[in-house]
């Protein structure tokens, strides 16, 4: 037989080729950001296909997003030319564990119907379980206990095999409670999602005929952003691929930025040790980014001490340098990007968006040909080239922008790219990535105000308002008896005239008969445990449940099926389909059977708040979304996989995301929002002693400066409010990392384009003396930076990146001097400082710069 075409690999580097084409064995892919990792990733898939090497459903390939996940599925979608549903197996980590404890979950004393809980369920039920232990609460939190516990997990540690320096966590009680909190979760037929990766390493562990059985399954194993493993994650990969060692991991070193949540960049460096003989390949020339945003980042990076050490390059032609801005606060910086992100944009439909590009070419070529009439001529000023554009056929519609026909010329003569004041980008291009998901609200607001269209992806969602938890705690009760916390949620929501004291009732006859909380409560009803309104109202509602789960009841028959739907392929297809029994009720008019005789609908009808109308859209928007799903158990499960929640839509959308959430994605241009010390870095890591966590923040720098393709932008802002306090804030120290050449400093134009009278308030002399000072040896960055250094035993760091100017010559221009500056124009001297001068310009506004360069100008 002919060999089929391969054409994915012919867009291929030798080194990626090499690592998609050795498909036997073990194989790690260690690469810097943007080297096509996940592409080589992705052709390896194809290739195993495309080859017959495997079935769909005999790859096992893991990514730690959804979004990466569905990403990954395309394309090896796109390059095979067809959908790849049959890829049950691709996915996230907690997605393919979910289905692998579906079908095993007996052997953990689970049932397969199990629910996943949510972080609120589980702080509810370890509260329940330390209120019982009598230790205070208030000493004692929850959420405290909730993090120990998904250590443990993250380290593969059940109960009985943590170490006893764990188990005296948390007053003594840390080990006692995890006990509990399992067995709970067990009576209740749930798991967290620590759980999800826990039970099926447990399952493999001591059921070697199952871990078998996998093992003759996943023929070929293959693992994205391997750098992120946990300990749980990695004993589960290594399970699964010990005896064939067909396993292939990228990742890359620099990128490690879950080591909080327990990830063991180790992992990566014990790989050859795991799998001897491991083909290691390493890939250098990265395809995404421009040179100047690959410098940045690599000079970023080059700051943390514990780094493998890695050479990039690019072949990308010289972009722009990545962009730095200052502002006054947080609103400020989220108008600024609002406006900026408004400018980039191009007019949406496909036909406008061509003109617009082939205009924007003929504006580049008219400003090439006239600064080279110019040259030839014998002119070369900044002025003389905005006149010559002034007169231009092409420019007649900007003459009035003398702004743009300013920064043209003043680029050009700089030798920098004029593109990019033309550069047009669609919505889908951009993204804003943030350090801490309090930082979104302002852009969310001024996103709404302006009507730009946004996505947040992993934020504030959808599905954790609780309209929507309630009405989703309804259809848990209905899917799975035993979800007794989804049932002491709704017992009283709509009110039932059922208190604590009903409850606790109810509570107390389930525990007694050792049956979930409906059954207790049935069981209380009939023994005439509890009177009046409450009881009827009761009464109502356990019948509901009894008759909204027949109603549900998923039965399928068997049915012949049309001539014409009859495939005759050669294969022995059945003639006949299964679908749902006439009698069982779609799940959609369930929920909304449901929503409607719990009395929830009309008690949002009936509620007088603002909110209650949005909260009703909500619930109908549930509902619809429910269309999507075979029935209510998937549509439960999708939930709690894909809490990121990125909503599918088809409308262009900007993204607003954490820096965590961007991991492995690109976007042309990116905003990077709040470089400020104590934010990013967290104040966490800057307290920290060592520097692990430091480091770890400036691998998630790196990681936001390499989603950018062509434009990135990073900002801060003096002062910003963090959870309803104003705190003044410091430029981050890795502004001061950056390096020089890479960056260009622009002006908020709000602080300066009016004079400075005030509007800077305590800013004192301005934003740019922020830089500055924060760059310079003086500031109290630099000073950590020279302690740590001194600590270290390392060579001082380099001297300041960033000043807007040299320190040279001593100024010999006295304040309220005309002058002209080479590149900002004609100005007023406002302030001398030494040898620099602080010129309110004409055009450019407030700038601090070097006095040598500025010529006293009598006009
Ligand atoms: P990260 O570390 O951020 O996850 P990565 O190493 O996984 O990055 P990819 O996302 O696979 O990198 O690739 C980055 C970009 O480079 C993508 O747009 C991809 O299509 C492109 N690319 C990868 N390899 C090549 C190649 N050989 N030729 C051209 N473009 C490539
Ligand atoms: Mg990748």
């Amino acid at each position: 037989m002919a060999a089929r075409p391969t054409p994915y690999l012919d867009e291929l580097n030798p080194a990626q080729r090499e690592a998609v084409e050795k498909l036997d064995g073990p194989v790690l892919m260690l690469a810097g950001a943007g080297t096509g990792k996940t592409k080589a990733l992705t052709s390896r898939i194809v290739h195993l296909l495309n080859t017959g090497r495997a079935r769909p459903n005999e790859i096992l390939a893991v990514t730690f997003t959804n979004k990466a996940a569905r990403e990954m599925k395309d394309r090896v979608g796109r390059t095979l030319g067809q959908t790849i549903e049959g890829m049950p197996w691709l996915g996230t980590f907690h997605s393919v564990c979910v289905k692998l404890l579906r079908r095993h979950a007996e052997l953990v004393g689970l049932k397969s119907n199990f629910t996943i809980l949510d972080t609120d369920d589980q702080i509810r039920l370890l509260k329940q379980l330390i209120q019982a232990a009598n230790i205070d609460e208030k000493r004692w939190p929850p959420r405290q206990l909730a993090s120990l516990i998904d250590g443990w997990k993250n380290k593969a540690l059940t109960p009985d095999r943590l170490p006893s320096a764990d188990a005296g966590a948390f007053n003594n009680k840390g080990g006692e409670l995890y006990a509990q909190y399992q067995t709970r979760l067990r009576e209740l037929n749930a798991v967290d999602f620590g759980d999800l990766l826990l039970h099926v390493v447990v399952i493999f562990q001591n059921n070697p005929d199952v871990l078998e059985q996998y093992q003759r399954w996943f023929r070929y194993v293959l693992v994205d952003e391997y750098q992120d493993t946990n300990v749980a994650q990695y004993l589960w990969l290594r399970l699964l691929a010990k005896e064939h060692q067909n396993i292939c991991c990228v990742g890359d070193d620099d990128q490690s930025i879950y080591g909080w949540r327990g990830a063991e960049v180790g992992n990566i460096l014990k790989f050859e040790k795991d799998f001897p003989g491991a083909h290691v390949v390493r890939l250098e020339q990265n395809y995404r980014s421009t040179p100047h945003i690959l410098a940045a980042a690599s000079a970023v990076i080059s700051g943390n001490e514990n780094r493998l050490g890695k050479t990039l390059w690019t072949a990308a032609q010289r972009g722009e340098q990545v962009k730095l801005i200052g502002h006054w606060d947080g609103d400020e910086e989220a108008r600024w990007i609002g406006e900026k992100v408004d400018g980039l944009l191009s007019g949406s439909a496909p036909e406008a968006k061509r003109r617009e590009n082939a205009r924007s070419e003929q504006m580049v070529e008219e400003v090439d040909r006239l600064h080279d009439l110019n040259l030839q001529r014998g002119y070369n000023s900044r002025a003389q080239l905005v006149d010559a554009l002034k007169e231009s056929e092409v420019f007649k519609e900007n003459v009035e922008n003398e702004d743009l026909l300013w920064e043209l010329a003043t680029r050009k003569e700089e030798g920098r790219s004029v593109e990019v004041c033309f550069q047009k980008f669609d919505l889908e291009d951009m993204a804003i990535l943030v350090r801490a998901s309090h930082q979104m609200r302002a852009f969310e607001d001024r996103f709404l105000t302006i009507g730009l269209p946004y996505r947040v992806i992993g934020g504030p969602r959808f599905y954790e308002r609780m309209e929507i938890r309630d009405a989703m705690a309804y259809f848990r009760v209905v899917t799975s008896p035993e979800d007794d916390l989804a049932f002491e949620r709704i017992v009283n929501t709509p009110k039932r005239g059922l208190g604590n004291v009903a409850v606790q009732k109810i509570q107390a006859a389930a525990r007694e008969n050792g049956v979930s909380l409906v059954e207790g409560a049935r069981i209380l009803l009939d023994n005439k445990g509890i009177g009046g309104k409450g009881a009827k109202e009761l009464r109502i509602l356990v019948d509901n449940i009894d008759r909204w789960r027949g109603l549900g009841v998923q039965r399928e028959v068997e049915i012949p099926l049309n001539d014409d739907e009859v495939i005759d392929d050669g294969t022995t297809q059945s003639a006949m389909r299964f679908a749902p029994a006439g009698d069982n009720m779609p799940h959609t008019e369930l929920a909304e059977i449901i929503l409607d005789e719990s009395g929830y609908t009309s008690m949002w009808q009936n509620d007088k708040t603002p909110e209650a109308p949005g909260r009703l859209e909500n619930l109908k928007e549930l509902v619809g979304q429910l269309a999507n799903f075979d029935n209510l158990q998937g549509f439960l499960e999708h939930v709690s996989l894909v809490m990121d929640n990125d909503n599918d839509d088809a409308d262009a959308k900007i993204s607003i995301m954490t820096l965590h959430a961007a991991k492995g994605l690109e976007f042309p241009v990116v905003f990077l929002p709040g470089w400020e010390d104590g934010l990013f870095p967290s104040q966490r890591s800057m307290d920290e002693s060592g520097l692990k966590g430091l480091e770890e923040e400036r691998r998630l720098a790196y990681v936001g400066i390499t989603r950018a393709e062509e434009v990135c932008t990073i900002s801060f802002a003096g002062n910003r409010r963090v959870f309803g306090q104003w705190q003044s804030q410091m430029p981050s120290r890795f502004i001061d990392e950056l390096s020089e050449e890479d960056v260009e400093v622009l002006t908020a134009p709000g602080i300066y384009g009016g004079g400075h009278s005030g509007a800077t308030g305590d800013f004192g002399s301005g934003i740019q003396d922020r830089v500055q000072s924060a760059n310079t040896y003086n500031s109290p960055g630099w000073k950590r930076m020279q302690d740590r250094a001194g600590q270290r035993g390392l060579s001082q760091p380099k001297e300041s990146k960033h000043t807007i100017i040299d320190l040279e010559a001593v100024s010999s221009h006295s304040v309220g001097d005309r002058v002209f500056h080479q590149k900002f124009g004609y100005g007023e001297i406002m302030e001398i400082e030494g040898d620099k001068l602080v010129i309110e310009f004409d055009k450019a506004g407030e700038k601090k710069v070097v006095a040598k360069f500025v010529t006293a100008s009598t006009d």
